[in-house]
């Protein structure tokens, strides 16, 4: 034993232990366990970032003007009212590093994404989960929840792992009763894939706030996960403490030209969408058609319930599907173990996922 002594908070927390990327025993596996892009990278992406690698010996550009200029462009926002950071990850953790003091209270839904406990604790704050109402989270629940002590909201809109999402003018109820001094995190890692109409990211809340975060990310629909690429916008205020905080060189060269190409791509960020949808739509199809109940989503991956009334348990599913080299992520720990997550997947992945659990559920 060393004498050190962690602060008692960061004593408590477990090592993120992330969707499993090889099976045992299986030559070639098949990952539709992380929500990855099922279409791989932009090849302009790709092509930017081996053009940037002639110059690993420079430092980046700290400010990434290019980057939140693309933004800026794409969506019509200020510039100065983005802050990339190494992933979304380290946006919804700058959130917390600002404006936690131990003792602070984080309020997030139930079965949402495991990162929200984690960030708020690694800062002292207490997680606060509070129920969700269909896998899907509940305004009312989150608003009865508040104290003094609340400082931070999140919100995956739409939700991981469930997938479901609510509507703008749900969201808009929400932020219309926190006090001014709660910050509102929007997390939408998935909004690149809805098309609902009645669904909004929170461009338009940011706008008129001055408490509401937007955080977005290129791991998922721009399938750039690996460059580890995610950005923030708030109101000049929130946007200039979080950029304050941040370190100088975070997102190095090469993420950077990677994603001002892929938000150029327009192309690619179409075909992501289409493809996303007609295979969700294939996958929800034929799980009910075999007598599972997968929840609505409206992500690129689907969360699947398994009866236990027929025996065919989600655990033993998942162990069927990784003896045959396909990985889906079972989320006990989560309060999901009647669950598998399964990722879109290429055509050939989502119909060779779809015949195996026929196969398991005897049919
Ligand atoms: C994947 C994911 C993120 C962030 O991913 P990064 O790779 O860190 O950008 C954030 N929120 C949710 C809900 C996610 O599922």
């Amino acid at each position: 034993m060393s004498g050190l002594k962690p602060r008692p908070w960061i004593n408590e927390l477990d090592v993120y232990v992330g969707g499993k990327s090889h099976t045992i025993g299986v030559e070639k596996s098949v990952k539709l366990s992380s929500n990855e892009s099922a279409l791989g990278s932009s090849p302009k992406a790709v092509e930017a970032y081996h053009a940037e690698a002639t110059s690993l010996h420079r430092y980046p550009d700290a400010s990434y003007h290019d980057l939140r200029e693309a933004l800026a462009e794409k969506y019509d926002i200020e510039a100065s009212q983005i802050v990339c950071g190494v992933g979304s990850d380290e946006i919804l953790k700058l959130a917390c590093r600002a404006y936690l003091a131990p003792g602070d209270e984080v309020i997030f839904p139930k079965h949402s994404f495991m990162m929200y406990p984690i960030a708020a604790t690694s800062f002292g704050g207490i997680a606060v989960e509070v129920d969700d109402t269909d896998y899907t989270a509940n305004v009312d629940n989150i608003l009865a929840a508040l104290t003094d002590r609340t400082r931070i909201i999140f919100l995956a809109n739409p939700n991981n792992p469930t997938g479901t999402y609510i509507s703008a003018a749900e969201v808009e109820r929400l932020w219309q009763n926190i006090p001014d001094n709660v910050l509102l995190v929007l997390d939408g890692a998935y909004a690149d894939f809805v098309v609902a109409e009645d669904y909004q990211a929170g461009i338009e809340l940011v706008k008129k706030s001055s408490n509401v975060l937007m955080a977005r990310t290129f791991s998922k629909l721009y399938g750039l996960a690996a460059l580890r690429l995610g950005w923030g916008y708030a109101c000049p205020e929130v946007a200039r403490i979080l950029d304050s905080i941040r370190d100088p060189f975070n997102v190095p060269s090469v993420t950077q030209v990677a994603g001002v190409a892929a938000v150029k791509d327009v192309d690619f960020e179409k075909k992501a969408r289409a493809h996303n949808i007609q295979w969700l739509n294939y996958l929800r199809t034929e799980l009910i058609s075999m007598g599972l109940d997968p929840i609505p989503s409206v992500a690129n991956f689907i969360l699947i319930r398994f009866p236990s009334a027929q025996g065919a348990t989600a655990e033993a599913a998942n162990d069927f599907l990784l003896k045959r080299g396909y990985i889906l992520r079972w989320l006990p720990g989560q309060g999901l173990g009647d669950c598998l997550r399964l990722t879109v997947g290429t055509e050939e992945q989502n119909r060779a996922v779809i015949q195996l659990l026929k196969e398991f559920m005897g049919q």
